[in-house]
């Protein structure tokens, strides 16, 4: 008998979204799946429809056909119930500069209809969480870039939606503001809320979300879990073996074990080709023990992200 599988709980979900201007078709037959809880990389190079797609599931634009689903209910023409449940963030936004910071989110909470005594608080919460409660009472056209994206990330918060739509929250940050906007978006996915974020920049959302969808050329070349599609795109992986023990004898053993390729030695470690699943990976491991070996540690690299994502568009135009 198969065991009864749950459905998996889809925060949002599109079905052959398509979005033309005039001929140009910018959003091809789109059908993505955004697990509930998940933080959800789009990811594809300029002009590939990441904006016009999460601008459509933001309701702000019109497909021109194709369904968007919200946990299980179809977005049809509803959009006023929709967008309660949806924060948004656009690649590019203005922000009122002559508002004091903490006026500029009242300002929206009170377009939500949030009584003063809960807009003080939501306020004094969202200023903490994206970190300006020390920059409440100053101009909005004090704030530096890094600053005015935390801002406008809390402007997409106000009302407390489970979903977010963030279109490039990184752009234009230097290196630690990015840093601190994937510290702050791991912080959200913490919470609960479902992400979906876009980027062009693949290393950016490597270590931050559990599942990606590649978008070229306004059609999804691939989608899924991170690690399916690292390891989809791998032939093989690359371990990285420190030996306390003397490495040329441990790479002599490994030579001789199946599945593996070519060995390099860097920086005191053996970097071994290997093709195999976790079992096969375990019993190299156990071959090296019984062999006598010392081993330090013993890693899988994870790989290029910009790497996998070359083989799957490649694999696409294929
Ligand atoms: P980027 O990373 O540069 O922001 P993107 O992946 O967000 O790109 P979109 O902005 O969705 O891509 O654009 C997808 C395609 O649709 C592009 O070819 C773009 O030129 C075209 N496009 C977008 N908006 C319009 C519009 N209003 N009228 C005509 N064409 C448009």
């Amino acid at each position: 008998m198969s065991e009864d599988r749950q459905p998996i709980p889809f925060a949002i979900e599109t079905r052959n979204l398509t979005r033309r201007y005039g001929t140009l078709v910018a959003v091809d037959d789109l059908s993505l799946s955004v697990p509930a809880g998940s933080i959800f990389g789009l990811i594809g190079p300029n002009g590939a429809g990441k904006t016009t797609t999460l601008r459509m599931l933001a309701g702000l634009q019109e497909p021109s056909a194709g369904e968007i689903i919200f946990n299980g209910q179809r977005a049809n023409g509803d959009w006023d119930h929709f967008r309660r449940q949806i924060g948004y963030m656009p690649d590019f936004f203005g922000v009122y500069e002559d508002m004091l910071v903490w006026e500029y989110l009242d300002f929206f909470a009170r377009c939500y209809n949030l009584p003063a005594a809960r807009r003080r608080q939501i306020v004094d919460e969202l200023l903490e969480l994206v970190d300006l409660a020390h920059k409440r009472d100053d101009y909005v056209e004090t704030l530096s870039r890094g600053m005015r994206q935390r801002l406008c990330l809390a402007h997409a918060l106000v009302h407390d939606p489970k979903v977010l739509l963030l279109d490039e929250p990184a752009s234009g940050l230097d290196p630690r503001a990015r840093v601190e906007m994937r510290e702050l978006l791991r912080e959200l996915g913490a919470m609960g809320k479902t992400v979906l974020v876009s980027s062009h920049i693949l290393s950016e959302l490597a270590e931050l979300c559990d599942s990606l969808g590649i978008i070229e050329g306004g059609k999804l070349v691939a989608s899924g879990p991170m690690a399916h599609l690292m390891r989809h795109a791998r032939e093989g992986r690359v371990l990285q073996i420190r030996l306390l023990s003397d490495p040329d004898a441990a790479r002599s053993l490994l030579s001789s074990q199946p599945g593996v390729g070519e060995i390099v030695t860097t920086a005191g470690a053996l970097e071994v080709d290997f093709v195999g699943d976790d079992p096969a990976t375990a019993a190299l491991l156990a071959a090296l023990i019984a062999g006598g070996h010392q081993i330090l540690s013993f890693t899988e690299s994870r790989g290029d992200l910009e790497e996998v994502f070359l083989r799957l568009t490649r694999g696409a135009e294929e």
